[in-house]
C-alpha cells in the first residue's frame, strides 16, 4: 500500500510513529516558512505541518500543492503543541511532520468545492459526478447504502435464506410501467424485455423448491421519474413458500427495526409497526404510503354538515358525498389578510387536486370571539362546537372543509396533509415512522381501457373470505397485499401468491387478456403451477428508497452512485446515445428519427 494509515486514523498513541498517509489536499494554509496541509481521504483528515527549516525538499513540494492534488506524505505523528488542537476532528489532538512529500497527482480546480457542503446546481454535480461523490455527504450516503445492503444479506443468510441471481434479459414482467425492450441480433425483430421485477422468476424459485429465496435485484421500468423513482432502481426482493401474509410481515418488520436501530441508530417511532387497512388510511390520509410522523387526520363530519344551512354541503351530504374537516393546527393565528392569503393558497392546492373550492373556518383565540370564514355563518354555535370536540381543535386552529367525491376528497386530503406539515414543519427528518397498509383492493377500474387494473399484480391472492366476490363485484375484493410505508415513502410492497390456476385463471379475463394472451405471455408459469406449486408469498423493498429515508435525504438521486437526471438521461456520459447505422442494421432496427 502507498499508505500505512488512513487520514481519520491517528490519535495521540501514534505519537512518535513513522507514517506514510496518502490522499488529497482539503486545503492548504501557507504561513511563511510553515506550511499546513489538511490530507483527505475516505476515513477523514489528517493536519500535515511543512517546515521549511527542517525539510526543504519537503516544504518545496507543499508549496505546489493545491486543493484536490494527491500526494503522498511520510512523516511523524506528534501530539499538537497547546492551544492547537481540534476537538471538532477525531484526529484534532494529532498532526504529521513531513519528512517527505510526493506530488501523485496535480487536479484541474474542480467545479465546485470538494471540502464543503455548499448547494451545487444539480446539472453540475451530475455532469461531474466523479467529484459530486468525493464530497463527504455522498460518501457518507454510499457507505451507508453499502452497509444497509450488507445487513440485509447478513440477517437473510441466518435465516437460511438463499440469494439467487435472475436475468436481466427477460420477458415482460409487468407491473405496471412501460418495458424496456432490447432487440435481439441473432433473433430478428424479437426483442427481450428488462425486468420490471423478478417477479415471475422468484415464483418459478419456489415451484423449484428454494422455499427461502432473496436478491439484490435491478429492476426496469420506463416510466416517468419523480423525486422517489429511477429508470432502473435496486430492489430487495424476497419470496417464501409454506408461510403466511404474518410472516412474512413479521421479517420485513424485523428486518427494518434492525436497520434502523443498528445501522443508523435510530429507534423507529412505532414498535410495532402499525397496521393500517387500505381504506382507512385513504379516509384519514388520502393516501396508501402516508407520513405517520404527525398524524393529521381528515375527521367525516358528514353527519353535522348535512344538518348546516350550507347549500353545498346539504346537497353533498344527500348525494352519498363525503364531508370531511382537515385541521391546521394553530395557522388562524394571522391577520386578516394574511389569513386570506393563506386560504387562497390552500385551496390553489385543493384545486389541483380537484376540488371546486375550499371552505374553511378560522376558530378565534379567545373563546368569546367569532369564527371566522365564509362558510362559518352557516353553522351554529353548537355545530361548530360539536365538530371542535370531534376533530380535537383549539382555538387558533384553521378548520378545511373538504367535500366532493371521495376520491377526490383522498387526494386533497392528501395534498393539503403534506403542505401543512410542510408549513408547520411537523416531520422530523430524524425520525423513522413506519406503518404497513394491509387490505388493498384487488383492481382499480381503469376507465379508458374499460376494464380492472391490478393494484399489485396479476399473481396477488385475494383475501380467502373475498374469492366469491371476484365472480359477483370485483371492484369490492381485497388482496394480500401489504405495503410498508415509511416517513410518506413506499418502501416495500408484496402479497401472498395466488397458487390455485382455477383462481389465476378468473384473474386474466378480469384484467382485459384473453386465457390465449394470458398463455402467450405466461404460459410458463401456468404450466409450471401443474407441478406441485407450494403456496407462496414474498415481499420487495426498494433499497434506494430505503436509504434515502434512513439518510433523511429529500431525493433518491443523493443515496445512487450513478443516477439519471429528470430526463433519464446520463449527462457524465451522455447516455442515451445515437447507435451506429452499423449495429442497428445488425440488430434490424430502422430509426424513424433523423440524426
Ligand atoms: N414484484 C413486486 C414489486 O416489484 C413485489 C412483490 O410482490 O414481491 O413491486
Amino acid at each position: 500500500m502507498l499508505k500505512t494509515h488512513n487520514c481519520g486514523e491517528l490519535r495521540i498513541e501514534h505519537s512518535g510513529q513513522t507514517v506514510t498517509l496518502a490522499g488529497w489536499v482539503n486545503n492548504r494554509r501557507d504561513q511563511g516558512g510553515v506550511i499546513f496541509i489538511d490530507l483527505r481521504d475516505r476515513w477523514g483528515l489528517t493536519q500535515i505541518v511543512v517546515d521549511e527549516q527542517d525539510n526543504e525538499q519537503a516544504h518545496s513540494v507543499a508549496e505546489k500543492l493545491r486543493s484536490e492534488y494527491v500526494a503522498q506524505v511520510i512523516g511523524e505523528v506528534r501530539v499538537r503543541p497547546e492551544g492547537t488542537t481540534n476537538p471538532q476532528l477525531p484526529t484534532g489532538g494529532i498532526e504529521v511532520v513531513a519528512r517527505e512529500i510526493v506530488l501523485l497527482n496535480p487536479s484541474k480546480t474542480p467545479p465546485f468545492y470538494i471540502n464543503q457542503d455548499a448547494k451545487v446546481d444539480e446539472t453540475t454535480r451530475m455532469r461531474y459526478r466523479y467529484l459530486d461523490l468525493r464530497r463527504q455527504r455522498m460518501q457518507n450516503n454510499i457507505v451507508l447504502r453499502h452497509k444497509v445492503v450488507k445487513y440485509i444479506r447478513d440477517f437473510l443468510d441466518k435465516q437460511d435464506f438463499v440469494e439467487i441471481e435472475t436475468p436481466i434479459l427477460f420477458k415482460t414482467t409487468p407491473e405496471g410501467a412501460r418495458d424496456f425492450l432490447v432487440p435481439s441480433r441473432l433473433m430478428p425483430g424479437n426483442f427481450y424485455a428488462l425486468p420490471q421485477s423478478p417477479q415471475q422468476l422468484k415464483q418459478l424459485l419456489m415451484v423449484a423448491g428454494y422455499e427461502r429465496y432473496f436478491q439484490i435485484a435491478r429492476c426496469f421500468r420506463d416510466e416517468d421519474l419523480r423525486g422517489d423513482r429511477q429508470p432502473e432502481f435496486t430492489q430487495l426482493d424476497l419470496e417464501m413458500s409454506f408461510v403466511q401474509r404474518d410472516d412474512i410481515i413479521a421479517l420485513i418488520e424485523a428486518l427494518m427495526i434492525e436497520i434502523a436501530e443498528n445501522v443508523v441508530g435510530k429507534t423507529p417511532r412505532f414498535k410495532p409497526f402499525p397496521r393500517i387497512r387500505y381504506y382507512d388510511a385513504m379516509e384519514k390520509y388520502g393516501s396508501d404510503k402516508p407520513d405517520l410522523r404527525y398524524d393529521l387526520a381528515a375527521v367525516d363530519i358528514t353527519d353535522i354538515a348535512g344538518k348546516s344551512a350550507f347549500p353545498v354541503f346539504v346537497n353533498n351530504a344527500a348525494e352519498g358525498k363525503p364531508i370531511k374537516v382537515l385541521r391546521a393546527p394553530g395557522m388562524a393565528k394571522r391577520s386578516g389578510t394574511a389569513l386570506r392569503k393563506l386560504a387562497e393558497e390552500l385551496e390553489t392546492i385543493a384545486r389541483s387536486a380537484g376540488a371546486k373550492g375550499l371552505a374553511w373556518v378560522a376558530l378565534p383565540e379567545q373563546e368569546n370571539d367569532e369564527v371566522k370564514g365564509p362558510i362559518g355563518k352557516y353553522f351554529t354555535v353548537d355545530q361548530i362546537l360539536e365538530i371542535v370536540d370531534r376533530t380535537g381543535s383549539e382555538g387558533g386552529d384553521l378548520l378545511l372543509f373538504l367535500s366532493d367525491k371521495r376520491e377526490i376528497v383522498w387526494s386533497i386530503t392528501d395534498l393539503l396533509r403534506r403542505h401543512i406539515a410542510q408549513e408547520l414543519n411537523l416531520a422530523d427528518p430524524q425520525e423513522l415512522a413506519f406503518g404497513w397498509i394491509i387490505d388493498f383492493p384487488m383492481f382499480y377500474w381503469n376507465e379508458e381501457e374499460n376494464r380492472w387494473d391490478p393494484s399489485q399484480h396479476m399473481f396477488t391472492m385475494p383475501l380467502p373470505e373475498d374469492l366469491p366476490l371476484l365472480d359477483t363485484d370485483p371492484g369490492a375484493a381485497r388482496g394480500s397485499q401489504y405495503d410498508l410505508a415509511c416517513n410518506g415513502l413506499e418502501v416495500a410492497g408484496g402479497s401472498v401468491r395466488i397458487a390455485n390456476r382455477e383462481i389465476q385463471e378468473k384473474i386474466f379475463p378480469l384484467i382485459g387478456l384473453t386465457m390465449e394472451e394470458a398463455r402467450e405471455q405466461f404460459g410458463h408459469m401456468l404450466e409450471a403451477f401443474e407441478y406441485g406449486v407450494p403456496p407462496h408469498g414474498g415481499i420487495a423493498s426498494g433499497i434506494d428508497r430505503l436509504v434515502m429515508v434512513l439518510a433523511g435525504e429529500p431525493n433518491i438521486r443523493e443515496v445512487l452512485a450513478f443516477p439519471k437526471t429528470q430526463t433519464g438521461a446520463d449527462i457524465m456520459a451522455g447516455a442515451p446515445s445515437p447507435a451506429e447505422p452499423k449495429q442497428l442494421k445488425e440488430l434490424h432496427i430502422r430509426s424513424t428519427v433523423e440524426s
